[in-house]
């Protein structure tokens, strides 16, 4: 099994903290910072895990979630999603799982849960 993350997400210092966070314990993290690029990223790395942000410059995370599974391809259609959520008492969280996000979390971003959430997916290479 592989470790590389993807994470979209246009703030910046939400992806150094993640990047941080996720290479502590091994992960390699492949940054985009928009939706379209997630995308592309997606269809051509080897990804075993998808970070999502919802709010997004281009398309919204939800979109690209919907995208991701209805592409024809199985690694897409199939790879898990955590979805990260601003907005969690408005309805995204609901939104985004039926959009096809597997989980959610809710901003800010706590790192214990961080790392509990991925390693429900992606067992940690090492921890450090
Ligand atoms: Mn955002």
């Amino acid at each position: 099994m592989g470790n590389q993350i993807l994470y979209i997400e246009d703030n910046p210092d939400n992806m150094m903290l993640v990047k941080r966070a996720l290479e502590s314990r091994g992960y390699v993290l492949l940054e985009a910072f928009n939706g379209i690029n997630g995308l592309d990223v997606a269809e051509k790395a080897e990804i075993d895990l998808i970070l999502l942000d919802i709010n997004l410059p281009d398309i919204d995370g939800y979109e690209v979630a919907r995208r991701l599974r209805g592409s024809g391809k199985p690694n897409l259609a199939y790879v898990p999603i955590i979805a990260i959520t601003a907005n969690a008492l408005k309805g995204d969280a609901e939104k985004a799982l039926s959009a096809g996000c597997d989980v959610y979390m809710s901003k800010p971003i706590n790192i214990r849960e961080l790392w509990a959430r991925v390693e429900a997916f992606v067992p940690a290479p090492e921890k450090k």
